[in-house]
């Protein structure tokens, strides 16, 4: 059984060290000595050097403990960043929810998956019973576009399976698929003049760019894709044609030719833009990450399922259309699913937990190291 009291009082503790995208160090050692005090043969603590390469303060931090090689290895995954407003943040509980004291995020996302794997990890290790070898992957920068995971070093987190606990949805929501994801950066490149004496040896930008855009179909697809034009930077002063505006937007599908189809249909859009007004264009595609569909059937899924139905609680299968470190494992070539630990509203001051939700994502991780153990 897990410790439902330290659990708690590990959840409190990391909430309130603040750990803002690119600032998770305080956090990492806060992990670091956790575990460091459980005495155990083989138990490997790394910090991989992510940090450095996205200009953070940590990397991420990756722990190894031995099990039976017989079984399959398995890996747990949460993230240590959050988002702002993320400083000084004052727990409270309330009803057995908890919640912060209302001008910050409580940060529950993803400290809640974070000190479920925690607990589970330290009954693991202080039981000493047969289990599988595990993982545990705690990645920096999710919020700042998958960055830590991006830069993780296959080597260092090979696993047969992973499970991130880190999605919205009650603790036995399995979340089995998830959008492909392309970023399209533009710049359109005009020629400034001086808008008074001589506009018209100018180019205008801006003028390039609205029509581009107004052009584009934006929002909710179809059942599958989404688009968005989130950022847009042009001119210089109120009386220089424009010379630069550049555009952020996005694409995401749950199908890799919808993808594909609705970005070239925007780039199309961005050209004519370009052409009608007489500009210079840029156009930058990057894949952020893939989708993933698994099935019912596949061995992760029944894992989690059957981990599930062990601990009392109803499993129900579903998709999502946001991007976490679920896809980037799977873009590396590894199985991996996304677990609902219960937490509400992430991303505002209204965010909250209730202390029964975040005891069942505990639970339910210990549940998955059992039912692979049975396999
Ligand atoms: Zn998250």
């Amino acid at each position: 059984m897990i410790n439902t009291e330290r659990l708690l009082d590990n959840f409190l503790e990391l909430v309130s060290i603040d750990s803002v995208s690119f600032h998770e160090r305080e956090v990492v050692d806060f992990l670091y000595e956790r575990l460091r005090l459980v005495e155990t043969k083989g138990l490997k603590i790394t910090i991989d050097d992510a940090g450095e390469k996205i200009g953070g303060d940590s990397g991420n931090l990756i722990v190894s403990i031995p099990g039976e090689e017989s079984y399959p290895t398995i890996a747990f995954n949460a993230h240590l960043d959050t988002v702002e407003p993320g400083k000084g943040i004052i727990p409270r509980i309330n009803d057995d929810v908890i919640r912060s004291d209302g001008d910050t995020i409580l940060g529950a996302d993803d400290k809640v998956g974070v000190s479920a794997i925690l607990e589970m990890a330290l009954t693991l290790l202080e039981k000493g019973e047969s289990h599988p070898p595990v993982k545990l992957i705690f990645t920096v920068a999710e919020e700042k576009g998958l960055l830590g995971a991006k830069n993780l070093d296959p080597q260092l987190i090979k696993a047969d399976q992973v499970f991130v606990l880190d999605s919205v949805g009650t603790v036995g929501e399995i979340i089995v698929k998830a959008p492909y994801q392309n970023s399209i950066f533009v710049k359109f490149k005009g020629k400034a003049a001086h808008s008074g004496i001589n506009p018209e040896t100018g180019v205008n930008s801006i003028k390039a760019a609205a029509l581009a855009i107004s052009n584009l179909d934006l929002g909710r697809i179809d059942d599958e894709t989404t688009a968005n034009v989130g950022v847009i930077k042009g001119g210089s002063a109120i009386n220089v044609v424009p010379e630069l505006t550049e555009i952020k937007a996005e694409v995401r599908s749950l199908s890799e030719s919808g993808l594909e189809n609705k970005t070239k249909t925007m780039i199309k859009s961005f050209k004519s833009g370009s052409i009608e007004v007489g500009t210079d264009i840029d156009i930058e595609v990057i894949r952020e990450y893939n989708g993933f569909d698994l099935q019912k059937d596949d061995e992760i899924v029944k894992v989690c399922s059957e981990a599930v139905r062990s601990i009392g609680l109803k499993s129900s299968l579903r998709s999502t259309g946001g991007g976490s470190d679920t896809s980037v494992f799977n873009s590396k070539g590894m199985s991996a699913v996304a677990l609902g630990v219960g937490y509400l509203n992430p991303h505002t001051t209204d965010e909250s937990i209730a202390t029964a939700e975040l005891i069942n994502a505990s639970k339910l991780a210990q549940a998955i190291v059992m039912t692979v153990s049975k396999k």
